[in-house]
């Protein structure tokens, strides 16, 4: 997909954010536990309408039980669903985790693998999870955007699209490569500490003075 070329406004203006967020969240990095990518990929899974918080308190029994793909690809499911039940939504994730390991096992060897093209397909992963994925387990550079990538990119007027894809395409044109994960992680912690969905804390954010805040109250 093409993004409308930026004009040169916004690529200043996307500079400024990228580096200002930056000097602000220097650690800024993926809340999921995780000592793989497999376990990255399940968390992430989890993760939909649920919090990092709440998803890191079940995963630690969770990968104790389950430790590789063929496990979670064997798992009974009434057990599976029980352990991951405080996550919400937990019939259609154990479905979605089951299915994807057993896809890992039939066609990638139980590895998780490394490209987009080969992680879309897979069950309960679009392109936000398998950038996720790509940037913190293997290093691939990705914008995974997530509700608060959505909502703070067109606020900042860096986009002025609701659908992810789209955005992410608009943040790829905007964005050197190499920052694209570290940008991910930045806009969501200001997005959970400063610009909130319902009330951004505008007067205290370091972006004031650059932000259009298009929507905004
Ligand atoms: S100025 Fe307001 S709208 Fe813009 S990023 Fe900061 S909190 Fe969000």
């Amino acid at each position: 997909m093409k993004a409308a070329k930026p004009t040169a406004a916004v690529r200043r203006r996307a500079v400024q954010i990228n580096d200002e967020l930056a000097r602000l969240y220097p650690d800024a990095h993926c809340a999921l536990h995780h000592a793989n990518a497999l376990q990255l990929l399940v968390a992430t899974i989890l993760s939909a309408q649920c919090t990092d918080v709440r998803v890191n308190i079940v995963t630690p029994a969770l990968f104790k039980r389950f430790p590789d793909a063929q496990s979670f690809a064997d798992a009974d499911i009434a057990e599976l669903e029980r352990l991951i039940q405080s996550t919400g939504f937990f019939r259609n994730k154990a479905k979605n985790i089951q299915a994807c390991c057993r896809t890992l096992v039939e066609k990638h060897g139980g590895d998780v693998p490394r490209t987009m093209e080969e992680l879309v397909p897979l069950a309960g992963v679009g392109r936000k999870t398998a950038n996720v994925i790509l940037g913190n387990a293997f290093d691939v550079p990705g914008i995974p955007v997530d509700t608060h990538v959505g909502r703070l990119s067109l606020r900042m007027g860096l986009t002025k699209h609701a659908d992810p894809v789209k955005v992410e395409h608009d943040l790829m044109a905007l964005i050197p490569q190499e920052e694209w994960t570290d940008f991910g992680h930045r806009m969501i912690f200001h997005g959970r500490q400063v610009c909130h969905s319902r009330k951004p804390k505008c007067a205290e954010c370091v972006l004031n003075a650059i932000c259009p805040k298009i929507g905004v109250g």
